[in-house]
């Protein structure tokens, strides 16, 4: 196996690399690294999510850019707004020891002018979701005359969200002699249509699906209550005491109250999420980096950046909605050829979760317990033993302190005083609960459990002071939420529903990028366009529901407030598009 530097990359990038823990190139970046380098052809890599493509196209971009020339010189299309800012916040890493490179993201559901006046900088890299990209250009805020490497990140995925259109009218912008380079989990048609259209006899490597970037990673998952995860995380923080973590939540909320809970019990955490000033997360990753803190609880976006490469664990306190945060997550264990562990905390109604992952990203998951209330006491008992006997001081106790001591306690054996004093420990001593905390489909409980964490689940989506953490300036919506008896045909409540009134007058026809393929139903979609637009579920015609997409029809007065689906961004990532249909 090559290493970094027989790939041929320079000594900037590859001090960069030890800093961040990567060893030795994964099987992408060993075949793309050295031909991105110097080819002066096309490029295709087959390659699924998760297998190190970032670096393999990241890094032989970095050193082909010429720092000097203040051009725009690289763009890189990704399908989501979350990929496009951790291929930047990677590409910021990479060339942290590089003479400056400019590297931008732009993506929908953030303020456009704000992107605007970051582009009258120069940008030598941009990355862009296709939507705003072709935004800007239309504004003509962004320069691609002298763009020399345009890199499809995940271009099946592009295509799968109906990016078709604007890929064609962003390569129509871009000039012919540039190098195009094509990454892509699978290769429909349509992504031959744009090898054959746009690409010229392009170098074609295929990485196998099951190839994993890091081999040290164990993942392991806990299935538990969620009203028991943080008492499990505690219990396995208390058995092995010398864990270094980070733990991710979905929302900041999530992470405040969580690290709120630690700190009430003694352990070393902090939270970093984006609530919290620069100073503050400044002071926070300090303290974890100088080992003052054991546990980091972070959102995904808060967690972006850090650079902490000792980590012995990560724990997913929550699982994330897409696969890129996954990785991304258990990648920041096992770094610089260290084992590492990753651990989710599951409920039992998410093994479907697990599994999916397990087949996408190509990983074996092993189901682990929560230790037992007894092994946990004993372990905390055997450390506060441990640390008496470990005590030191720093002053010497007069000796007629100590003789009194031993008077008062003369009447009592050795055993009675450890009894003694041991009562007086012991609340911080045993667990909180001894009751076991490894959920089993069987639990009695469980279908009163599944209801309330469905509830907790639904308020903590809803709640609107608690969205899944953005960057600041972002605007997102929830997908609507999936009902188990969304069947729009025959009975089911939504038949129900299509007895309300409808509009009276006349109606316009709009495209809406969501469909039966978001796992919705047309209730779904239509408590969606009325929560959104703030317009009445009676100013609404007929949902059709498709695919992909769907069509619905609008009441002609409420035209204007359609306007609201813009700048919105979905869940996942997808920049939402509604448009009336001619
Ligand atoms: P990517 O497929 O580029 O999103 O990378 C997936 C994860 O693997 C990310 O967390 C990267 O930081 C990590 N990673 C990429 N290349 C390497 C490498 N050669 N060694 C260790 N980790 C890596």
């Amino acid at each position: 196996m090559a290493t970094f530097k027989e790939l041929g990359l320079s000594e900037d990038i590859l001090k960069a690399l030890t800093g961040l823990g990567f060893e030795t190139p994964s099987e992408i970046q060993e075949q793309s690294i050295p031909r991105l380098l110097v080819s002066p052809r096309d490029f295709i890599g087959l390659a699924q999510t998760g297998t190190g493509k970032t670096a393999a196209f990241g890094l032989p971009l970095l050193e082909r850019i010429d720092p000097n020339d203040n051009c725009t010189q690289g763009l890189v299309l990704a399908p989501t707004r979350e990929l496009g800012q951790q291929i930047a916040e990677q590409l910021d890493i990479f060339s942290k020891h590089m003479d400056k490179v400019n590297v931008l993201a732009v993506y929908g559901g953030a303020a456009i002018s704000n992107q605007m006046r970051a582009l009258k900088r120069t940008q030598h890299v941009i990355i862009a979701t296709p939507g705003r990209l072709l935004d800007l250009i239309k504004r003509r805020a962004v320069k691609l005359e002298q763009l020399r490497f345009l890199v499809l990140d995940e271009a099946d995925e592009m295509l799968n969200m109906g990016f078709k259109e604007e890929l064609d009218a962003i390569l129509s912008h871009t000039p012919e002699e540039k190098l195009t380079w094509l990454f892509s989990a699978t290769m429909p048609n349509e992504i031959k249509r744009i090898v054959a259209k746009y690409m010229d006899n392009p170098i074609e490597v295929k990485i196998d699906a099951q190839t994993k970037v890091n081999t040290n990673i164990e993942h392991q998952f806990i299935a538990t209550k969620a009203s028991d995860k943080t008492e499990a995380l505690m219990r396995i923080l208390d058995i092995n005491p010398d864990i270094r973590a980070v733990v991710f939540c979905r929302t900041k909320r999530d992470t405040q109250g969580l690290a709120e809970q630690l700190l009430g019990r003694n352990y070393k955490a902090d939270a970093l999420h984006g609530d919290l000033s620069q100073a503050q997360r400044d002071r926070v990753m300090k303290r974890f980096k100088e080992n003052r803190l054991q546990v980091l609880i972070a959102t995904d976006v808060a967690a972006r950046g850090i650079d902490v490469n000792d980590l012995t664990h990560v724990f997913h306190h929550s699982l994330p909605d897409q696969n890129e945060y996954y990785t991304h997550r258990s990648g920041r264990t096992a770094r610089a050829g260290k084992k590492g562990i990753s651990i989710a905390f599951i409920n039992t109604r998410e093994n479907g979760k697990i599994n999916r992952l397990s087949k996408q990203l190509g990983i074996r998951f092993t189901k682990i317990e929560v230790p037992g209330a007894n092994e946990v006491a004993a372990t905390r008992m055997e450390a506060w033993c441990n640390g008496i006997i470990a005590k030191t001081s720093p002053k010497k106790i007069d000796e007629a302190l100590i003789a009194k001591v031993n008077e008062l306690f003369s009447g009592l054996t050795k055993e009675e005083l450890i009894e003694k004093i041991l009562v007086g420990e012991l609340d911080k001593l045993q667990t909180k609960s001894s009751k076991n905390l490894n959920q089993t489909g069987s639990d009695r409980q469980e279908g009163r459990d599944r209801d309330r964490e469905r509830r907790d689940d639904r308020k903590s989506r809803f709640d609107r002071n608690d969205r899944r953490e953005r960057p600041e300036y972002s605007s997102s919506v929830r997908k609507p939420r999936v009902r188990d008896n969304g069947n729009d045909q025959g009975h089911g409540s939504w038949k129900k529903k299509e007895r309300r009134s409808k509009p009276s007058g006349d109606t316009n026809r709009y495209f809406i990028n969501m469909g039966s393929r978001d796992k919705i139903s047309k209730q779904d979609l239509m408590n969606f366009i009325t929560e959104v637009a703030g317009i009445k579920p009676s100013s609404i015609g007929t949902v059709d529901l498709q695919g992909s997409f769907s069509y619905f029809e609008v009441d002609s007065s409420a035209d204007k407030k359609m306007v609201k689906f813009k700048g919105i961004t979905l869940e996942d990532g997808r920049e939402l598009r509604v448009n009336r249909d001619s």
